[in-house]
């Protein structure tokens, strides 16, 4: 029995057992590998603009505390529970191990629709959650960081929250912060950078000219917005994009920085143009290049898997594609390349930790030296996978996990069973 539940929670228990099968893991290491170490669910009210109170659900969920800190986002959305966060923590953790930052994973999110708030009262929720959560969390437990819903202002109020109650300012509490507030130069644009660069390798080791590849992107916010500039920069054309409110198509590609300012202004495409509206049950059946999920969990299932027309999975989102899927990716000949989440968006918690690391220290980097040393670790984590992948004949995903659970599991057995 346990508390963790939901299609998300079974998918990352799915997963993992895929790694641990490939690596013999003993059935009674399996359990405590996988387990989150703890988890905590507060209830957060705030006064509503119309005078009544409201109350919201939030949670932490810290996975293992084996390598160091956790470190993972939160996420506000109607989809968020117990399962969700869990299944976030597990993949932050064999994301860090991959990637080799001195981290367990952590995942936090409140149930709530962050578009159904004013501004006051997403301040006040945010206040609010942190608050809930001093207890649990402290630059050396569990740093927290943006996910989907939550943003730099977000974080700048968590900060804020955290240090009044410990009388002083305290900026490594959390990462993501605007660089005003103890932030990093590149930390906003870190994980679409980090998505655009990995498909650029991909490009370049499989002959695809970058200037006459293409692109479709899935979500356009703080993830799918920067790897589309990316890649436009880079020469490929985005042909579509989609968010909650619709998807655009343009054969020629879409103008990418004129889209980018419209979804910052008006929070979202819609509004853009109705000439170039596409249904967006379409936008995963499109040829093109490279398809970048860059929104939400599961919407690459087997049947979607079946019907990509597409080289390369750029994975900006976690846990885009189902293990149903991933099966079905193996078994078609035309070996569409996948770049797992826990690569692909790593550029994200790659940043964070060099945030963290800039605020302990209070010395702060140049833009250009944070960008160069996230390139290194991802193309780093890159070259293992790939060697890994060759040398065992396994698929991408399996090879990056396996080496970020092989890692967690090292570390568990050589300290013992208190982390
Ligand atoms: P965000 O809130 O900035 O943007 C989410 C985007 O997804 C929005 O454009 C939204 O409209 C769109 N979306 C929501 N539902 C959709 C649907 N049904 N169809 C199409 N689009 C939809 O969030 P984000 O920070 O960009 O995160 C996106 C994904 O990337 C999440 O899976 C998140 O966990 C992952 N991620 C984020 C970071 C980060 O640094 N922000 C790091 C690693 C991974």
């Amino acid at each position: 029995m346990t508390v963790y539940s939901g299609p998300v929670f079974d998918m990352a228990v799915k997963q993992f057992e895929v790694i641990a099968n490939y690596l013999s893991i003993p059935e009674d290491a399996r359990t405590r590998l996988l387990m989150p170490k703890r988890a905590v669910t507060v209830s957060c009210p705030i006064h509503r603009d119309d005078g009544t109170t409201a109350v919201f659900e939030g949670y932490r969920v810290q996975h293992h505390l084996t390598l160091g800190p956790t470190k993972g986002g939160t996420r506000f959305a109607t989809s968020v529970d117990l399962g969700e966060v869990a299944a976030l923590a597990i993949w932050m953790s064999w994301k860090c191990a991959l990637v080799g930052l001195p981290y367990g994973g952590a995942k936090g999110g409140v149930c709530v629709d962050p578009a159904s708030l004013s501004k006051r009262e997403l301040e006040a929720l945010s206040r609010r959650y942190m608050q809930e959560m001093i207890p649990f969390v402290g630059p050396h437990t569990d740093v927290m960081a943006p996910d989907m819903g939550t943003n730099e202002q977000v974080m700048a109020w968590f900060m804020d929250t955290y240090s009044m109650y410990q009388g002083k300012t305290v900026t490594e509490i959390v990462t993501g912060k605007p660089v005003s507030a103890g932030g990093t130069l590149g930390r906003r644009e870190a994980t679409g950078r980090g998505v655009a660069h990995m498909t650029r390798r991909v490009m370049n080791d499989r002959g695809i000219n970058v200037n006459h590849a293409t692109a479709v992107v899935q979500g356009f916010g703080n993830v799918g917005s920067i790897a589309a500039l990316e890649l436009h920069n880079m020469g490929v054309k985005v042909i579509a994009v989609s968010d909650h409110t619709g998807a655009l198509y343009r054969a020629a590609g879409l103008d990418i920085p004129e889209l980018a300012l419209h979804a910052a202004t008006h929070g979202s495409i819609a509004g853009y143009s109705n000439e170039l509206a596409l249904d967006p049950k379409e936008i995963f059946t499109l040829p093109c290049d490279v398809i970048v999920p860059a929104a939400m969990e599961r919407v690459i299932d087997a049947t979607v898997a079946a019907n990509l027309r597409c080289r390369i999975i750029a994975e900006g989102a976690n846990g885009p594609t189902t293990p149903e899927a991933d099966l079905v990716l193996t078994q078609r000949q035309d070996e569409i390349f996948l770049i797992p989440d826990i690569l692909c968006n790593s550029g994200g918690v790659i940043v964070s930790y060099f945030e963290w690391v800039q605020d302990l220290q209070q010395l702060f980097w140049e833009e250009e030296e944070v960008v160069q040393r996230e390139y290194r670790i991802l193309d780093r984590a890159f070259d293992r996978m790939v060697a890994r992948a060759r040398q065992d004949k396994v698929f991408n995903r399996t090879a990056a996990m396996a080496i970020g659970v092989k890692r967690v599991q090292g570390a568990k057995n050589t300290r013992g069973l208190f982390p």
